[in-house]
């Protein structure tokens, strides 16, 4: 893409009000665009990552035998009163509601543990019917008391939730365990596999412990007790003496963090299943409750940690597989040298698949020019300048480590084969 045909700009300052900064360095690279506190359109370059984002835990979830749906915002109250999660109980108030013109109320659904139970009754029957798991990305709207964190904490988001529905207990754990390697492949994926933890959290009227995966910032909310070792952490809502002797680790090592949960997985029991009534018939006839679990991840809660954490003093550093894209190719004149060689140099990393962001822009200076590639946090910068396109070469500086190397124009194809990857 030419970024002189990108309509976004980069800009300064960003807003005054915005106090977190992923926030902060997004609006200001043009990825995001703040419409009121806690709700954020997503911008060319910012859908572009999101977008490989939700690619990875598409592949992910596809792995383990998901299969994707697409679940409504809109809810009536039957299900929800069943289970006691409705507007009315005090205890949740995250719901955002509205009514029809006959005066019927409606939510919009903080989470779909209700609407998808009840949606499986029409195609669960027998044990031949199970296991199954259906999986979404999906808007979420949660009435957020405090949205302060950019990204990190949306009154209006995107989530991955995936729900399983296992005959029993046993085949339930196998998936548990199956998903819990998964999401931490997903975070391994997105950069931020060295700082995350699979953490010990509240479980619920149905196991012991949940599962968060909690990925140490201070820009988060949560509090952890982290043993390197195991490479395991503890929820402070948890932190007891019964549950560190439970877990067996020594409290001497625990060191105390601030984090994020960016994922969490849920066992389920029969809550869900018994309230909306979800059995099948088992191997010996007998009318039996569904065993179900749940498990979320937030794409957006995500691209803002990546910021947060990996981000330096000039601005974004994008991991390559989420980076919007590979390579931002910097024309440093306009005269006819570096125009031509610039150009044609774009063509060939297009006829390549490579994804290209090239700074055409005429009459901008190269300081300019630097500063914003900085900002938006490409991977590779690559430099055309009227010298170097005279001498036949190429500056290329690794955005991550700041390191430059000059190569011939010749050595491009192997330069790529080592450092970008093809794969769509
Ligand atoms: P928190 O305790 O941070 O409010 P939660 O426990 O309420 O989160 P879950 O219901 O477990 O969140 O949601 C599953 C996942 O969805 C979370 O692990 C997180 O990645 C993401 N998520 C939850 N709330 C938000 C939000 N307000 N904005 C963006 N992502 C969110
Ligand atoms: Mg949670």
């Amino acid at each position: 893409m030419k970024q002189s045909q990108l309509f976004t700009k980069t800009r300064k300052e960003a807003p005054k009000d915005e106090v977190a900064k992923n926030a902060e360095l997004l609006i200001r690279g043009g990825y995001i665009h703040k419409e009121m506190a806690g709700v954020y359109t997503y911008l060319p370059l910012g859908l572009r990552v999101l977008e490989k984002i939700n690619f990875i835990i598409r592949n992910e979830m596809n792995k383990v035998g998901g299969q994707e749906i697409l679940l409504t915002s809109l809810q009536e109250k039957d299900a929800w009163e069943k289970t006691n999660r409705w507007v009315t109980n005090p205890d949740v108030d995250v719901w955002f509601t509205t009514k029809l013109k006959n005066e019927t109320e409606l939510g919009l659904a903080f989470t779909h543990e209700e609407p998808l139970t009840r949606l499986m009754k029409e195609h669960i029957r027998s044990y031949r019917d199970l296991p199954v798991y259906p999986y979404q990305i999906q808007t979420k709207f949660r009435n957020e008391s405090r949205a302060k964190s950019g990204l990190m904490r949306g009154r209006e988001f995107l989530m991955k939730d995936l729900y399983s529905f296992s005959k029993d207990e046993a085949e339930h754990s196998t998936f548990y365990e199956n998903i819990k390697n998964s999401y931490l492949s997903i975070f391994k994926r997105v950069g931020l596999g060295n700082t995350t933890y699979v953490t010990f959290a509240s479980g619920g009227s149905f196991s012991k412990y949940s599962h968060e995966f909690q990925t140490v910032t201070s820009a988060g909310e949560d509090v952890i007790y982290v043993d390197e070792k195991k490479g395991i952490a503890i929820n402070k809502e948890v932190y007891t003496d019964e549950v560190i002797a439970d877990l067996g680790v020594d409290k001497d090592t625990l060191i105390e963090k601030e984090s994020v949960e960016v994922g969490n997985i849920f066992s389920l029991g029969t809550r869900f299943s018994d309230a909306l009534e979800l059995t099948y018939v088992n191997e010996t006839g007998e009318n039996v409750p569904v065993v179900m679990g749940s498990y979320g991840i937030g794409p957006g809660r995500l691209m803002g940690t990546v910021v947060e954490v990996l981000s330096d003093d000039k601005g974004i550093v994008w991991p390559k597989e989420i980076a919007p894209f590979t390579i931002h190719l910097v024309r440093i004149s306009d005269k006819d040298g570096a125009l031509k060689t610039a150009d044609t140099l774009y063509k060939e990393l297009i006829s390549k698949n490579i994804e290209v962001l090239y700074d055409d822009r005429a009459e901008v200076r190269a300081g300019e020019k630097f500063a914003d590639s900085d900002l938006l946090g490409i991977p590779y910068r690559f430099v055309m300048s009227d010298k170097l396109a005279e001498a036949g070469q190429i500056e290329i500086k690794e955005r991550q480590s700041g390191k430059i190397e000059i190569i011939s124009q010749n050595d491009l194809g192997a330069w790529l084969k080592q450092n970008a990857h093809y794969e769509k």
